[in-house]
């Protein structure tokens, strides 16, 4: 199947209100340019240096979406351009960003990074930190960052059960700090959930922005 197809099949499964990240990382800019002509405005990447790079040689109007682990001392070089940071998990890093995007006279909307796997290796804020994190109300400081809802990753596992037992406490946990922190701020809704493997159940749990590499490119 072609880039096409596979993301014309994808677009047909879930409903039109949740939105598809084509995750790029890896692949060049002729199968990027393949789902682009197709319609697809939206890619992740997960590397700076990368991402860079494409960013300068493909079409301006690419929403680029950031969605691995992110140095600070990286920040600068994707603050002029990047459309949504799926990874915040530190304050530390949300001062970089916050400094980077005042600096370009930007406000960058980003996602809180939450840890729902079992696994160690999965990045992200472990909840009652995060929860520390919100109460303390510090990140309110940070007028150049605009949290618009959370992002996870599940374990890898067949074990559907564990799968969506996860995804519904993401789910959950934005519940809660929408209602909490966020009451008055219509654009914190989204929650980044879903990958290749996992993307139906994620839906059917409530996700608003899924992340699809490998389904549409193909294997890396
Ligand atoms: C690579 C990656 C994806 C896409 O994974 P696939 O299994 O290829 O769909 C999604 N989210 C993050 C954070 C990734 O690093």
């Amino acid at each position: 199947m072609s880039v096409r197809e596979n993301i014309d099949s994808l677009r047909s499964e879930i409903p039109d209100s949740v939105k598809i990240v084509a995750v790029s990382k890896f692949h060049g800019v002729e199968q990027i340019m393949q789902a682009y002509d197709d319609g697809q405005r939206v890619f992740g990447e997960s590397r700076v240096q990368e991402l860079v790079g494409k960013h300068e040689t493909l079409p301006q109007d690419i929403e680029w979406h950031f969605i691995g682990s992110l140095q600070r001392n990286k920040v600068k070089f994707i603050a002029p351009f990047i459309s949504m940071i799926h990874s915040l998990d530190s304050f530390r890093l949300m001062k970089e960003i916050n400094k980077q995007a005042a600096a370009n006279d930007r406000v960058i909307p980003c996602l809180l990074q939450v840890h729902i796997a079992k696994e160690d290796t999965k990045s992200g804020f472990a909840v009652d930190e995060l929860n520390k994190f919100l109460e303390s109300g510090e990140w309110k400081e940070c007028k150049n960052v605009e949290i618009r809802g959370v992002m996870g990753m599940a374990t890898y596992t067949d074990d559907e059960s564990v799968v969506r037992s996860e995804f519904r406490e993401l789910k959950s946990i934005f519940d809660k700090y929408k209602e909490s922190f966020f009451p008055d701020q219509p654009s914190f809704k989204e929650i980044s959930m879903g990958m290749s493997g996992d993307y139906k159940i994620a839906v059917e749990e409530g996700s608003t922005i899924i992340r699809v590499g490998t389904l549409i490119f193909g294997n890396r």
